[in-house]
């Protein structure tokens, strides 16, 4: 293994040279028809994406933070009200609720799965909680079945925050079903992203549809006609182009990000590193995958050297950032997502990377500990 190969984190690159021709055709029209604003591709977005999930409604949004922000003003979220999210994910899941004027209550995430631990949801739960944000962290359900049993005992609402999580599925349904609300981001890196910002929340019940396009609307679904103040959260038309092209794309690309998950899986038998773990009943799409080892520092170093990116998802778990340490929270508050911290590293994963890239890969982690 002396040559080295470059391995990028993520090829955004080749994803479009994939599909170039569709993609620049679609955004010359809506460039030629000048429909930058809603128009067709964006009504036709939502209809499709509605479609795949077999769901009432899907609005369209500027990104998927809006969409959760969105989502919580829909549900009418006040000053007080206490909200349970997940100790590992990116800060959107937790600062919209802080936006909203709610307060947040970190939960620790499951030792194997590292999303929520719903076992440990029942002792956040106070008079003044309305609802748990569960994130489908790197596109691993999370545990719905558990987290949904909870919500309805105590009747607190849940979203679903899938930005990681297109068409994963749990007991065979897609997840973003189970709760009230789940809310997409379709940033560039995502598994279904767009050439810019965009977002979307998707809801079978119609009132909070309603809620939610209003609120993203300047509180406005007619023009000029200000039922409330809202806020200017749109996709725009050349976004929506391109997702539409993405769109029909989507499982292919899920499949293949199982397949490397799977060779992934097969070939990094080390038992000085942990790969991770599909829980039952879930159909994970591989966002990231995401490995666990005490030597993480010099693998990454190492892997480096060979031309091979990595990343860490996320360097510091949601309490410990210093936007919450008002909260003053301790590393024995959060044991699971402390242990983390220091061993996670998230490997290349995306429909792209070819078979000679992930063996070099694979074959790179496995030296790293033969040797070390
Ligand atoms: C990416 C992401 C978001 C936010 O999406 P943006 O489109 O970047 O605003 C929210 N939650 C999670 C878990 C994410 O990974």
């Amino acid at each position: 293994m002396d040559t080295i190969l470059k391995v990028p984190f993520n090829n955004l690159h080749a994803q479009y040279l994939s599909i170039k021709d569709e993609v620049d055709e679609a955004i010359s029209r809506v460039i030629n028809d000048s429909s930058f604003i809603r128009g067709e591709n964006v009504d036709r977005f939502e209809q499709e994406f509605s479609k795949i999930f077999n769901v009432n409604n899907c609005i369209s949004c500027a990104n998927g933070t809006d969409a959760i922000y969105i989502a919580l003003k829909a549900l009418k979220v006040k000053p007080g009200d206490e909200v349970i999210v997940p100790a590992n994910s990116w800060i959107s899941t937790s600062e919209t609720v802080s936006q909203a004027g709610a307060k947040i209550i970190f939960c620790d995430i499951d030792k194997d799965t590292f999303t929520i631990d719903p076992d440990l949801i029942d002792s956040k739960i106070t008079s003044k909680t309305v609802g748990i944000i569960p994130v489908h962290l790197y596109g691993h359900p999370a545990e719905m079945d558990k987290i949904m049993k909870l919500a309805n005992k105590n009747k607190l609402w849940v979203i679903e925050d899938c930005a990681q999580a297109h068409l994963a599925k749990y007991d065979n349904q897609f997840v973003g079903l189970f709760g009230d609300f789940a809310t997409f981001s379709f940033y560039p890196g995502k598994n279904l992203g767009a050439m810019g910002d965009a977002g979307a929340v998707v809801t079978n019940d119609n009132q909070l549809a309603r809620n939610a396009r209003l609120y993203a609307n300047h509180g406005s679904l007619k023009k000029h006609h200000h039922e409330i103040e809202g806020i200017n959260s749109r996709m725009d038309g050349l976004q929506a182009a391109v997702l539409r092209i993405k769109l029909r794309h989507i499982k292919d690309w899920t499949i293949k990000r199982q397949k490397i998950a799977n060779t992934y899986s097969e070939k990094l038998n080390n038992i000085k590193m942990q790969i991770p773990l599909v829980a039952i009943n879930r159909e994970h799409v591989w966002h990231l995958y995401v490995i666990k080892t005490k030597k993480r520092e010099k693998l990454m170093s190492y892997l480096n050297n060979l031309g091979i990116q990595t990343g860490i998802h996320y360097p510091t778990p949601l309490p410990f950032l210093q936007a919450y340490s008002k909260f003053g929270h301790k590393f024995e508050d959060f044991p699971n997502a402390y242990e983390n911290q220091s061993k996670i590293l998230s490997l290349p994963i995306y429909p792209e990377l070819n078979s000679e890239q992930l063996v070099y890969v694979a074959n790179s982690i496995n030296r790293f500990f033969e040797t070390c």
